[in-house]
């Protein structure tokens, strides 16, 4: 992997791009990726992908939750399907707010 000195873009391949597809900077400014921070690269990919799972999840809570709601049988239900409706939503907001981060660090690609 390679990454932009200007923008940190990383890209993957044998060698660096001809110019970077998010900043332009042309092919000098990239360097090759160490090692060990290849490794992290991968693993927080491979968070940002759970995480996105995560959120996927979420919206299908956020469904079934609306659904209860909406079929309105007792209060005991009603308590169950608020609550999820509710956790739902933060868990979206936190696994997004999160992914942000990451990318907006720029380390990780
Ligand atoms: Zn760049």
């Amino acid at each position: 992997m390679w990454k932009c000195g200007v923008c940190g873009y990383i890209h993957d391949g044998e060698g660096a791009p001809e110019k970077c597809p998010k900043c332009g900077a042309p092919k000098e400014k990239f360097e090759a990726v160490a090692e060990d921070v290849l490794q992290l690269i991968e693993r927080s990919r491979y968070t940002n992908q759970l995480l996105a799972a995560l959120m996927d999840l979420s919206d299908q809570l956020e469904d079934l939750a609306y659904e209860g709601i909406e079929d309105n049988l007792d209060p005991g239900c009603m308590g169950i399907f608020k609550y999820v409706q509710k956790a739902a939503v933060e868990m979206k907001q936190m696994a997004k707010a999160e992914i942000q981060t990451h990318i907006s660090k720029g380390k990780w690609g």
